[in-house]
């Protein structure tokens, strides 16, 4: 985890609730104070995302660069960086498996985290990919509502059927047993917001 030298790939995956966001940040922490140089990136998906978000561990403030692409994420890296954070890396285009293979091979350490599956437990975007290059992946799980058991799964309660979704109240973790698939009701337009857990205030 932290006794690695030069660069590598580590994937923090799960679904919705299972606290990805927090243990990146946790890592991206541990390098801070270890003074090395972190840079973290965030996919641009609506104007909740457009601006940067922080992390803050004292005075010390991270800023989360909002790229639009993983071509534009490879190009906003500074020099002398040596710790890459992303988060929702789910959201990338497929390019940014190769750009997280480009940084390691640069001899930076890539920490990313995101959703492992979607809403129809189906691998989500660059994820099955990602999962396969990283030299380390950590599953991470929520408490199901249901039955209090580990959640691995994002259960959708509401909205239509496109893959990336709706409100606040949408999800919930379920576990294996208590998952049921989603059926959108009829009446109800697709929509196209996105609403994600946010990090928790360090
Ligand atoms: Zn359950």
């Amino acid at each position: 985890m932290d006794g690695h030298r030069g660069g590598w790939i580590e994937i923090i995956a799960g679904g919705m609730f299972s606290g990805k966001s927090e243990e990146l940040i946790r890592r991206l922490r541990r390098s801070v104070i270890a003074r090395q140089r972190v840079q973290v990136f965030k996919p641009i998906i609506d104007d909740r995302f457009a601006s940067d978000e922080v992390v803050t561990r004292d005075e010390r403030r991270l800023k989360a660069y909002a790229v639009a692409t993983s071509a534009e994420l490879l190009s906003r890296v500074e020099i002398g960086v040596q710790v890459v954070g992303i988060d929702e890396v789910q959201f990338f285009d497929a390019g940014v498996v190769d750009v997280c293979m480009q940084l390691a091979d640069a001899g930076i350490r890539v920490i990313a985290a995101g959703l492992d599956q979607d809403y129809m437990r189906r691998p989500f975007g660059p994820m099955p990919a990602l999962l396969a290059v990283a030299e380390e992946v950590a599953k991470m799980h929520a408490v199901c509502v249901r039955c209090r058991g580990a959640a691995h799964y994002s259960q959708r309660l509401s909205g239509g059927n496109a893959q990336v979704e709706v409100g606040d109240s949408s999800y919930e973790a379920r576990c294996r047993a208590c998952f049921e698939r989603y059926t959108a009701a009829p009446e109800e337009e697709p929509a196209v917001q996105l609403t994600m857990p946010q990090p928790q205030p360090v």
